[in-house]
């Protein structure tokens, strides 16, 4: 991989993720989202062949070796998700009143039915429970059911297609965490190398242990918190997980709509208290998927995340399907740059310093973004070699982005997730001066510092050891 100085700096603390699907999937569409802003590229196994995955990961990568920046790789497991089958001839039309008829036949669907491979929910329902599909749009009523089979009535809905999701509100369903299939893409997804993995549905402490041992730190692992019973265990899931995501699509169909706004900011506050990147996810711009601008209300949302100190926002179906995916992430950008320029958002950020911890990486890490604050540094960079020093500088959302400089790949490319880190992968440093030396080029050959500027530097002594944070220094980037 050689470096291209400079190329591909954002000029924003928030990352955007997005995710792949048919309509971005070539080499000029994932570079187009690249260069137009993407730090995370998501690759959704609820959707989608495992050869597709593949041949997207190959082209992000190829990418990685052509700009020097690199890449960042997160595979989302579909987890216990239910989900009806496919139509035989594309999206049926529904009205309220209609019967609707759910089975385990696996037959395409037609106007009449719809396969539901799940025969733990013909045993969970009885008459009148509800079934809501696609993220709640479709809402049918139980008539009658037997071991195998579901006659509904549509209570609401307009339109009904290919896999969407099902709710069962309100019933327990006994589900493992991983299914077979996600056990299957887990290894595949680790076996091409991605940098992050997400776990759906998870509703118990146990269910990331499991996750954890299967990971066996190849990848991070990231909890996607959508279950009523997630949110009651959320101290230990975050403390359990590498990141979170508030993922908002099934959380609002499994909570009252009203409970989200109010879950997020506190997944939001207690994720950056832990020093763990925190994903804002699902309808964000969903109105995108079919036009080309935002409505005001998207706007406020994105902005919201942003105020709210997130590390990324994200973009799904607006990106994997929708019409407009460049233009999603063109605006996500500009409205995340727009409200980090704001004032008010800095004094926010400014007014919620989580307290240092009583370690010797959060004395200097504290130190340092005070230091830069008070000399009005350009850059505050961070020597890691497991990443752990860049997460506890992130923590303090310091006002200077933050240069990551690390010698293992991996850990530069899953800090592109985290707030404000510009990570760059160089060699091993063994001396303080050489360190410094780097720093400085670095710094000023991506565009993060210019001569007569200075720069805070925090790393570990001796380098390579990890959790050893103990030096902090300033150094002037001299005119040359
Ligand atoms: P999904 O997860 O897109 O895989 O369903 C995100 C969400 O539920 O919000
Ligand atoms: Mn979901």
């Amino acid at each position: 991989m050689t470096r291209k100085p400079g190329a591909l700096r954002r000029h924003r603390s928030t990352k955007i993720v997005a995710t792949l699907g048919p309509g971005t999937s070539t080499p000029e569409r994932i570079r187009t989202l690249f260069e137009t802003g993407v730090d995370v590229f998501r690759l959704n196994f609820s959707h989608g062949k495992q050869a597709d995955h593949r041949e997207r990961l190959e082209i992000i990568r190829a990418l990685e070796q052509e700009t020097g920046r690199p890449t960042c790789v997160l595979a989302d497991l579909q987890g216990p998700k239910l989900r009806i089958g496919p139509f035989a001839t594309g999206p049926i039309a529904l009205h309220p009143g209609m019967e609707f008829r759910l089975d385990l036949d696996p037959a395409p669907g037609t106007q009449r039915r719809v396969s539901l491979p799940h025969p733990e929910i013909f045993e969970a329902i009885t008459v009148d429970s509800e079934l809501l599909l696609n993220d709640g749009r479709v809402r049918l009523r139980v008539l009658s059911h037997g071991s195998d089979f579901a006659e509904t009535v549509v209570i609401s809905g307009t339109e009904l297609s290919d896999r969407k999701g099902v709710n069962v509100p309100g019933v327990i369903l006994p589900l493992s965490p991983l299914t077979d299939k996600d056990r299957a893409d887990l290894a595949y997804a680790l076996d091409l190398g991605v940098d992050w993995v997400a776990l759906s549905f998870v509703q118990r402490p146990e269910d990331v242990a499991e996750a954890r041992r299967l990971v066996a730190n190849r990848a991070a692992l990231m909890v996607k918190l959508e279950k009523p019973s997630a949110i009651q265990h959320l101290d230990q899931l975050i403390e359990m997980a590498d990141g979170v995501m508030v993922a908002r699509g099934d959380l609002g169909v499994e909570m009252p709509a009203e409970d989200v706004p109010s879950i997020q900011k506190r997944i939001v506050r207690e994720s950056r208290l832990a020093g763990k990147p925190v994903i804002v996810a699902t309808q964000m711009l969903e109105s995108m998927i079919t036009a080309p601008a935002p409505t005001r209300a998207e706007a406020s949302d994105v902005a919201t995340a942003v105020y709210d100190g997130a590390d990324a926002v994200m973009l799904s179906a607006e990106t994997a399907t929708g019409a407009y995916p460049i233009e999603a992430v063109s605006i996500m950008d500009r409205i995340c740059r727009r409200v980090e320029q704001d004032p008010l958002y800095r004094a926010i950020m400014d007014a919620q310093h989580p307290e240092p911890q009583r370690t010797s990486a959060d004395a200097i890490t504290a130190a340092a973004r005070q230091v830069a604050h008070t000399i009005q540094a350009a850059a505050i960079v961070t020597y890691t070699t497991s990443g752990s020093t860049t997460l506890r500088a992130v923590r303090e959302r310091p006002e200077q982005p933050i240069l990551c400089l690390t010698a293992n790949l991996g850990t530069a490319r899953r800090l592109a997730l985290s707030y404000s880190v510009h990570a760059v992968h160089t060699g091993d440093v063994s001396e303080q001066d050489e360190l410094v030396e780097k720093a400085v080029r670095v710094a000023t050959e991506d565009g993060l510092a210019s001569e007569g500027q200075r720069l805070v530097i925090t790393a570990g002594i001796p380098f390579g050891t990890p959790g050893s944070t103990n030096l902090l220094r300033i150094t002037w980037i001299e005119r040359s």
